[in-house]
């Protein structure tokens, strides 16, 4: 009984702390955040209540980046871009695919489209930023 209580406190725990953040965290950016406040959490057990969020639809995925799932607390279509250099996940709310790329994937393929988003990979301003630096000419 103890241990379903002390369970559901860390399923709580970790559902807090991706609807806390809006930097799309991987497992291992949960795990490191809560560890210091429950020092008998695994990374095991973040990615068991991930699949558990995901599968009620209280997380969503936002792909593979650098290696590590990334997760996103809001579940509704929205795009995003993703940092090849540092890894950043954004959201980009204004964007709104789903206006005319569902209806042309509908008329061209004759899909029932439910939903369209979109992911924009490159580089971030800071990292564009610091390869302009990189790329300037010792004088
Ligand atoms: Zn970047
Ligand atoms: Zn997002």
């Amino acid at each position: 009984m103890e241990r379903a209580i002390r369970y559901s406190k860390k399923r709580e725990a970790i559902l807090a702390a991706i609807r806390g953040t809006s930097c799309h965290p991987s497992a291992e950016w949960v795990y490191q955040r809560l560890r210091p406040l429950h020092p008998d959490l695994s990374l095991g057990t973040v990615y068991r209540n991930l699949t558990f969020f995901r599968a009620h639809g209280l997380v969503q995925s936002v792909g593979v980046v650098q290696g590590q799932e990334r997760f996103d607390a809001i579940t509704v279509p929205h795009s995003h871009f993703v940092c090849n250099c540092c890894g950043t996940v954004l959201d980009l709310p204004d964007i709104r695919p789903e206006r005319d790329l569902e209806r042309t994937v509908s008329a061209q393929y004759g899909f029932a489209v439910e939903r369209c988003e979109l992911t924009f990979h490159g580089l971030c301003p800071n990292c564009t930023d610091q390869q302009n630096f990189k790329e300037e000419p010792l004088s």
